[in-house]
């Protein structure tokens, strides 16, 4: 398998080089040259296996011979062995006066949080990769809440690995907070910046785009651009959809999809386009409305970030979403500079009448309030007995027409208790990876919002011996 970016500015690559790459050379998101279809036998043959087993078959074809499949299979295991709970991302069902709805839980990782499913596949992929090939890499990230720790936990202590996470100061939860600020390995370098979290994105794209500093430094990234994430996150569709309908490919499943940076809504996508029977995607966003306006309008206009109770969807430039112009755009690399030059020059982009009716059949959307998201928890708790994180909230909220869609929950909710006491009064119980945080020690630098400031700063820490 081979990959290509969505600006067409990069030589097809290999597995390898496009996990190492991150961001594509010329600034667009690498993809696969073409996807492989699963036809409706491997369907229901997979739909029965164990999530490590069926996430070894999804990720066989995109891997292709770049890495054998024993080791694969070893890589899957390990990472999926830090999981507490044994089906990885089970699906919950609960019920209520209405007949219940389906959660997929994804939070039963390391730290609580569905980015662990991708990132520490990831995580162990890098360190398999550098002890197989030689090198060294130092991941640059921007975090709006859980890509930070998820990254962290994937990584730390890793030999030939060093990681520098950038959070907007005072805008991520405390529980996030420290969930990577005390994490004090050597090779883990948190940088608290005075901006917010679309400062953070820039200022690390800024400096992936200074290809010269990405050399000579070997930054690589996990944010989610990283192909090999996405890949990981198309499996729980996938597990899901085993789960439900033993295989009967006659059945079409719905989900709704808490989304901040498309990047986990995309994966649903790319399922989907490689023949998993899926009928709805519902893309939830909070009042950062900017994908809920673009299926509504064909219009893409950039806004103002505004904060909310689910802070990790508090994004306004998605970053992932240019993977999905680039398919809407019929796979035309061309079109889809066209389109971000217009969104560079003027902070908007637009698609024609037959491309929107192209999104609607895509996805369906909908823009949640801090009001809806307290009520929605509110009153899953007061039904059903059962506590949502404000943005598993958003996604049940936005589809709470269509019961039978399952809900993405995407953290646990004690991970977000302001939120969920100013709801129902009370806290969730915190699983353990979120015991005793408050009472540890950290370690954090704090930096402007500058690309000089940031530059430097890396530029001194990776100076130190390597310890
Ligand atoms: C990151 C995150 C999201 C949004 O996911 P994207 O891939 O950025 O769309 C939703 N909920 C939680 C808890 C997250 O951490």
């Amino acid at each position: 398998m081979r990959y290509i970016s969505t600006r067409g500015g990069v030589q097809p690559v290999g597995f390898v080089e496009a996990v190492m790459m991150g961001l594509g050379t010329d600034g667009g998101l690498l993809v696969p040259e073409r996807l492989p279809a699963v036809g409706a036998e491997q369907l229901c043959a997979w739909a029965s296996l164990p999530f490590q087993a069926l996430a070894l078959e999804v990720l066989t074809p995109f891997v292709g011979d770049a890495i054998p499949r024993d080791d694969l299979a070893q890589l899957v295991q390990r990472s999926y062995a830090s999981f507490s709970h044994q089906e990885v991302t089970p699906l919950r069902r609960v019920p209520d006066a209405a007949g219940g709805r389906s959660y997929l839980e994804l939070f039963h990782g390391p730290t609580a949080a569905f980015k662990d499913v991708a990132l520490q596949l990831l995580g162990n992929l890098f360190e398999y990769l550098l002890e197989r090939d030689g090198g060294r890499l130092n991941i640059l990230g921007a975090t709006s809440g859980d890509t930070g720790s998820a990254a962290i936990y994937g990584v730390r202590g890793k030999p030939r690995i060093d990681i520098f996470i950038l959070h907007p100061k005072g805008r991520v939860s405390p529980v996030q907070e420290r969930q990577m600020t005390t994490v004090l390995d050597a090779n883990v370098h948190n940088i608290a910046v005075r901006g917010t979290f679309d400062d953070c994105q820039y200022l690390v794209k800024a400096l992936f785009r200074d290809l010269d500093f990405k050399r000579r430094h070997q930054l690589g990234a996990v944010n989610s651009i990283n192909w090999a994430r996405i890949l990981a996150q198309t499996v729980y569709y996938f597990y899901a959809w085993g789960r439900l309908t033993g295989g009967d490919t006659a059945r079409r499943l719905s989900f709704a999809v808490p989304t901040g940076n498309f990047g986990d809504v995309f994966a649903g996508y790319l399922a989907r386009r490689m023949g998993l029977p899926i009928d709805r995607l519902m893309i939830a966003t909070n009042q950062n409305d900017i994908l809920t306006r673009f299926v509504e309008t064909g219009v893409y206009a950039k806004a103002q970030v505004i904060h909310t109770l689910s802070p990790a969807m508090d994004i306004q430039v998605a970053s992932n979403f240019e993977r999905y112009l680039y398919y809407l755009l019929d796979e035309d690399p061309s079109a889809v500079r066209g389109l971000l030059a217009d969104l560079e020059r003027t902070g908007r982009l637009a698609v024609d009448a037959g491309r929107l009716g192209q999104v609607r059949s895509d996805f369906g959307a909908a823009a949640v309030s801090d009001a809806e998201t307290l009520a929605q928890i509110r009153d899953t708790f007061e039904t059903c007995g059962y506590i949502l994180c404000p943005h598993t909230a958003v996604g049940a909220y936005a589809s709470r027409h269509t019961p039978d869609t399952i809900v993405l929950a995407t953290a646990h909710p004690a991970k977000f208790n302001a939120a969920v006491r100013e709801a129902i009064g009370r806290e969730a119980p915190p699983p353990a990876p979120l015991q005793d945080l408050m009472d540890k020690p950290v370690r954090c630098a704090e930096l402007e919002a500058s690309s000089k400031a940031l530059r430097a700063h890396l530029e001194q820490q990776l100076a130190r011996p390597a310890g």
